[in-house]
């Protein structure tokens, strides 16, 4: 597979799309295909669905409407040619990042779309078809191994935590009544960071493996009590990898730091709701400010205009507040900013339904104007 190289204007942003396959419940109302992928131009294109003169809200008139992203991956049937299995999405941008991590750079991955359309499945996978986050810590581990006999010592951390309503919740503790919030901090010399958040050293992918499995329990039993705040939560996976180089000779060493942030995003169709009221319409409101925010964050960091004119400082106070990537406008972007702009790789998965034409024109525009 060929991988997805840097843009040479300087953009440092990636936006994929991926359509998941069709599910059981979608099969058994012999739901139509909506989505078609060109493979050679990347193009997406969403077809209006068939009228159904019985239901009022379809007698609207949709329009056929493409987007071309700089990946798509269509998974939706295993007998097409075109099929991108789990493992075309780390080849395709996943091993890219580490190198990008080994040159002692951050990197941040977002999966977007709305519940059911494939986020989970994308970042996660299952036990046998593993996602982008397994594939990468793998992948990571594969890497130190094979450098054993160098004069670099490797430390690898990994911390999982989740945002619910702009608090974050450590995803490696186990639960509390009430819920155990942790403080956000900023400090000269650690930047950003999350007071008492576990940060636990690994030696393995195994070590890792364990550490997912139990984030996830804690993600799950939390969903299941609370209604499934998980769909309304942001999840994110980082794994920090410092890297210590011996210089011998001099008696010294250099250190170079990096994270990877592996983020899957709380469901996008809350965003658009509008009946939501009390404790939903709050969620509601926060997921919609912070998807909204980091829409705005990336397609600042995506145009390089944006970022030389933040640079070389605006002519007036006006335009600097324009020109100014808005990271403090939620606790999620808040928190990436270090992983965010600068020498930081950013992508955004933009998964889709392959039968829902309100939600996925939703989620392409979304991802339109984050490239
Ligand atoms: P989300 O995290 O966006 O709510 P999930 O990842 O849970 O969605 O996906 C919804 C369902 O679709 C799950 O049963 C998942 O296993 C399945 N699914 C999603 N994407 C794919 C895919 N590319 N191939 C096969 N099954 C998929």
């Amino acid at each position: 597979m060929e991988p997805i190289l840097a843009d040479p204007d300087g953009g440092n942003v990636k936006v994929v799309v991926r359509v998941r396959k069709f599910i059981k419940r979608e099969l058994e109302r012999d739901a139509p295909c909506l989505i078609q992928m060109d493979p050679h131009t990347q193009q997406t294109t969403l077809s209006p669905p068939p009228i159904d003169y019985t239901d009022r809200n379809s007698r609207k008139t949709h329009e056929e409407k493409s987007f071309t992203f700089d990946k798509s991956f269509w998974s939706h049937s295993e007998e097409d040619p075109h099929y991108s299995p789990q493992s075309s999405i780390y080849a395709s941008f996943g091993e890219e990042f580490l190198d990008h991590n080994f040159d002692g750079y951050h990197t941040c991955i977002f999966a977007y779309g709305q519940t059911g359309s494939g986020k989970s499945y994308t970042m996660m996978g299952t036990p046998s078809e593993p996602g982008l986050i397994p594939r990468t810590c793998e992948g990571l581990f594969q890497r130190i191994e094979a450098e054993e006999h160098t004069n670099i010592t490797y430390n690898v951390h990994v911390s999982y935590f989740e945002v619910y309503n702009e608090h974050v919740r450590d995803l490696l503790t186990p639960r509390t009544t009430p819920p155990t919030y942790l403080k956000i901090r900023e400090s000269k010399q650690d930047g950003i960071y999350i007071q008492n958040l576990t940060d636990s050293p690994v030696k393995s992918f195994a070590e890792i493996e364990k550490i997912m499995k139990t984030g996830d329990a804690n993600r799950t039993t939390a969903s299941t009590k609370m209604n499934d705040t998980s769909s309304r939560s942001h999840a994110v996976f980082t794994l920090t990898l410092k890297q210590i180089q011996h210089d011998l000779s001099a008696d010294s060493t250099i250190e170079r730091l990096a994270r990877m942030r592996l983020v899957d995003l709380a469901g996008s169709e809350r965003a658009n709701r509008t009946e939501a009221t009390g404790q939903r319409l709050r969620e509601g409101g926060n997921i919609n400010q912070s998807l909204t925010t980091l829409g705005r964050v990336i397609a600042a960091l995506a145009d390089p205009k944006r970022q030389r004119n933040q640079v070389r400082g605006a002519q007036n106070e006006r335009k600097r507040r324009a020109e100014v990537v808005p990271y403090r406008d939620s606790v999620l972007t808040w928190l990436l900013k270090d992983s965010l702009g600068g020498n930081s790789k950013t992508a955004m998965v933009a998964c889709i339904s392959p039968t829902d034409y309100e939600e996925t024109l939703s989620t392409l525009r979304y991802a339109d104007q984050a490239k």
